[in-house]
């Protein structure tokens, strides 16, 4: 039996299971780089915009003293508006650093900067911008040079910043750089290795799956040609194996079953053949019989010799017709419950009266009963019987052995102790007309078969326990109606 959950199946789920794995484990893969790597971009991004913020503040705070400048320049306030406007520039970069700041170092220098902002602020308010309004000269030079001191402080703060922002921003492109390169790497060797993994699946499917297919179907259109003798190699393990094997199992059993129509249609040939004139031969043949047998009791000598050879072609011709009769009608007639040992002794009884059995030992052994119509069945243990008998010759030996079938038949095994049958006679056997012997008929067993067969049964040879050939004959068990009658 195939199961649908069969290697095959499973074959193909692994190897494409295989294959699914590995490009998912490649996506996967590729995906986590490319976010490693928008990551990067996202944090060089944020360092640019850092480095840009300290480098801008920096110009913010020399605008600042610039309006500073000025206001003490003019000995006016027109620039103090303009100074606010620096400083609250200032103010709005310094709280985005302190945003940005990473560490402890640079929350300390952001925290400088805006320390010494609102002190220049508070300086540029409350001392500078009243002493220049008032003319103090004194007090303008001395807040200026404060004024200068803070700016320069702001300035070295925000310069430091800017660097060390710039620094991360060389790390950051190391890190992306390394990445990508990383990337680059994995993403060859995945496809290396992912084509050589997907040939070595091709080949693995190819081998394991789609030759021992192609095989079938090559098998099967040569059966489809018509070539009953096509065969598979059945090495393939798994159900394409069992496949092969059952596709061989097939094709013997269509010629077996070919070969026994093709017999069929012959032995029913013959028959119609035989039907139809042996009627017209017995006739005359029983008249010859009866003139030769008067003329025989007149002749004296090599008349009576010679009219002893035709009585016997007649007889000869006789049982033709008569074997001729029996294939073409073998098994019409009452069927009854027999018991086998019975009809078995009576009919070694008949041929040891008969004397054709020389002085061969025959012995018959078992017992049981089977359904048959007691003429015929006792026609083909006959036939089996004399066979054995020949093929045994002077001295030899001959058993019956009786049994009851696991299915509720019976059989007899007529064995002998012959030369047993040549392997190239064994297909011919059962063929009319076919014999080795140089008065035989060749019809014996090709009529037992027709009886055997005709009553559901079989007859097989092969070789027996007494060293020669062994004939089979196979009843089937009784029919419910038959059993009901038992
Ligand atoms: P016939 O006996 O007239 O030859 P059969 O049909 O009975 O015809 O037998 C056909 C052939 O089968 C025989 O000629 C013989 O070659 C072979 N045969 C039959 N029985 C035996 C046996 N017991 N041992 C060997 N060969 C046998």
């Amino acid at each position: 039996m195939l199961s649908p959950s069969g290697s095959t199946t499973r074959k193909l789920l692994l190897a494409f299971g295989a294959l699914v794995a590995l490009f998912t484990a490649a996506s996967g893969f590729a995906l986590a780089r490319l976010t490693d790597i928008h990551d990067g971009s996202h944090a060089l991004r944020e360092a640019g915009g850092r480095v840009r913020d300290s480098l801008e503040l920096a110009t913010a705070v020399r605008d600042q003293y610039a309006h500073l400048a000025h206001t003490i320049i003019l000995g006016n306030d027109s620039h103090a508006r303009f100074h606010d406007e620096a400083r609250a520039r200032v103010e709005t970069l310094t709280r985005r650093l302190r945003e940005q700041a990473r560490d402890a170092q640079e929350h300390t220098w952001v925290a400088d900067i805006e320390q010494n902002g609102d002190a220049l602020d508070r300086l540029y308010r409350e001392t500078l911008l009243p002493a220049v309004v008032a003319k103090d000269q004194a007090a303008v030079t001395a807040a200026h040079g404060r004024a200068l001191e803070l700016v320069s402080q702001i300035q070295a703060r925000a310069d430091s910043l800017a660097e060390r922002f710039d620094a991360s921003i060389g790390s950051f492109e190391e890190h992306v750089g390394a990445v990508e390169h990383a990337s680059f790497r994995w993403a060859l060797l995945f496809l290396g290795g992912a084509t050589l993994f997907a040939v070595g699946v091709g080949i693995y499917i190819g081998n394991s799956v789609a030759r021992p297919v192609a095989r079938l179907s090559e098998g099967a259109a040569r059966l489809a040609r018509g070539d009953l003798n096509t065969r598979i190699p059945e090495g393939d393990p798994g159900e394409l194996g069992q496949l092969a094997a059952q596709f061989n199992r097939m094709t013997e059993a269509l010629r077996a079953h070919q070969a026994q129509l093709v017999q069929h249609e012959k032995l029913a040939g013959i028959g119609r053949l035989a039907a139809g004139v042996a009627h017209e031969i017995n006739n005359p043949l029983g008249v010859i019989l009866g003139y030769v047998r008067l003329l025989q009791r007149k002749a004296e000598g090599a008349l009576a010799e010679d009219l002893k050879v035709v009585e016997e072609e007649a007889v000869r011709c006789q049982q033709i017709v008569e074997g001729l009769l029996d294939l073409s009608r073998p098994g019409r007639g009452p069927v009854e419950h027999v018991p086998l040992r019975e009809v078995c002794e009576e009919v070694v009884a008949r041929l040891r009266e008969s004397s054709r059995l020389g002085d061969v030992d025959v012995r018959v052994e078992g017992d049981a009963s089977a359904w048959a119509w007691p003429p015929r069945l006792r026609q083909v243990l006959l036939n089996l019987v004399k066979n054995a008998a020949e093929a045994a010759g002077q001295g030899g030996r001959v058993a019956l052995h009786i049994e009851a079938a696991s299915d509720g038949g019976a059989s007899v095994a007529v064995s002998d102790s012959g030369p047993g049958v040549k392997p190239e006679d064994r297909p011919r056997l059962f063929e009319p007309f076919f014999t080795t012997k140089p008065s035989g008929t060749g019809l014996g067993l090709a009529v037992s078969r027709a009886i055997a067969e005709a009553h559901g049964g079989q007859i097989d040879a092969d070789t027996g326990p007494l060293g020669g050939a062994r004939f089979t004959l196979r009843l089937p068990p009784a029919s419910p109606a038959q059993e009901a009658m038992a």
